[in-house]
């Protein structure tokens, strides 16, 4: 066994053991390109040997991808025929976890007809209704990791010279990211997890009624619902097991007031949305909706996301990381959301998550509407978060208490 083969054995076990937890009896359920077979092969093994019941691999392919949404029409694209919403369905009947490796070309789609793209978007979001709802409330346990693709590794390294040189050096990043070269990895992890935690338990002490953000371009004022709920790392799914939904992970995050965002708000980095590359995007807030945004690159597909449906202009998501957390350490711009998200304080439009409200994961779709939690057939995060920003928190008696300063925890 190679040096890289034995990392990349000891990565598929830690995803296992710390993201999907798998014991014993379990289904699996592995989304991973054909490009990362020998992590498909030792993320199956390892589930086994921890007793899972069942592993089902589902591939995909860049470059197929990439065919089919050149060659077929927006319609064909958008028919999403029964028998994947029931596929869909049923692994969530049967209480499935899911892996999903990422690995995708950021630039994928670039060239290809934004509105092919928007309505394949919106008809997924449908059809994979049910998913996002059982995931959203952690009904199942779910994991969203990485792998070093050829054509990301080339963005994220272009000055690298070989294709291999640019894998090997984003493997090793993720490897970074995920604490693999830490001594005992599920040990730290545990600590982590832990770390991350007391941070949101404290911001939900605080109560506040809003936060309010400040840095160049932004001055944003976010409600929050009563009763909201920072989470870290280490939820809970249906059956009472802990899982980690996304390895890496640095942020906490709830749910805003979906009614009550006022002001301008700009992105840091660039956002790799439905494989186009969206570049220094503005959104005016009013009453909790976007009613202006624009974009230095890919503008079109921007506003066709906040036009895929109501709740699409509006927030779901609000999440709080260091400035100088590690993955913002490294410098580099992955063009990957799981990464740059973790880089960087963030939001998202679309869905919030059910278990960001005190007692939300017990709630209807319209309870939860009602308490504030926007509800939309999308969630992309965009990135917000630099050096320079500051947030208040604001308390109901209107004091306000230093969150950030400068990028970095005050609180
Ligand atoms: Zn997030
Ligand atoms: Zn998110």
């Amino acid at each position: 066994m190679t040096q890289f083969e034995k990392n990349l054995k000891k990565y598929a076990e830690l995803l296992v053991a710390v993201g999907i937890n798998v014991s014993e009896g379990h289904t699996v359920l592995l989304n991973i390109d054909v490009d990362q077979a020998p992590l498909a092969r030792y993320i199956t093994e390892a589930a086994y040997n921890r007793g899972a019941k069942k592993v089902v691999v589902q591939w995909s392919d860049d470059q197929i991808s990439r065919l089919d949404f050149t060659h077929q029409t927006a319609d064909t694209l958008a028919d999403i025929p029964e028998y994947v919403v029931a596929e869909s369905d049923y692994f969530i009947e049967e209480g499935a976890s899911r892996i999903s490796v990422r690995s995708t070309d950021p630039d994928l789609f670039n060239g290809i007809d934004s509105k092919k793209i928007a309505k394949r978007q919106k008809a997924m979001g449908i059809a994979m209704k049910k998913m996002r709802e059982a995931t959203q409330a952690n009904r199942v346990s779910w994991l969203v990791a990485a792998a070093a693709g050829e054509k990301w590794a080339e963005k994220v390294f272009p000055h690298l010279e070989t294709s291999e040189e640019q894998v090997a050096a984003l493997w090793d990043a993720i490897f970074k990211s995920v604490h693999l070269y830490e001594d005992d990895p599920i040990a730290y992890w545990e600590h982590k997890v832990q770390i991350l935690q007391n941070k949101a338990q404290q911001l939900n002490d605080e109560k506040f009624t809003a936060l309010h953000y400040t840095a160049p371009g932004t001055d944003l004022l976010l409600g929050l619902p009563k009763n909201y709920r920072f989470e870290g790392a280490g939820s809970k799914n249906a059956r009472g097991e802990i899982f980690v939904a996304n390895m890496p992970t640095e942020e906490v995050f709830s749910a805003p007031d979906a009614h009550r965002v006022d002001g301008v708000v700009v992105s840091t980095k660039p956002l790799s949305y439905a494989g186009s590359i969206l570049e220094n995007m503005e959104f005016h807030f009013k009453d909790g909706k976007v009613v202006e945004c624009s974009a230095e690159k890919g503008e079109e597909i921007l506003k066709d996301l906040i036009a895929l449906d109501e709740g699409a202009s509006h927030l779901g998501e609000v999440a709080l990381v260091p400035h100088s957390s590690p993955i913002s350490q490294s410098g580099l711009t992955f063009f990957n959301t799981l990464f740059d998200e973790n880089a960087s304080n963030h939001l998202a439009l679309g869905s919030a998550y059910a278990f960001n409200l005190e007692g939300g994961t017990e709630m209807t779709e319209a309870q939860l509407k009602e308490a504030g939690l926007n509800r939309s057939h999308t969630h992309v995060d965009f990135m917000i978060g630099s050096s320079e920003m500051n947030i208040d928190g604001i308390k109901e008696d209107g004091r306000r208490i230093p969150i950030f300063r400068n990028g970095e925890w005050a609180i």
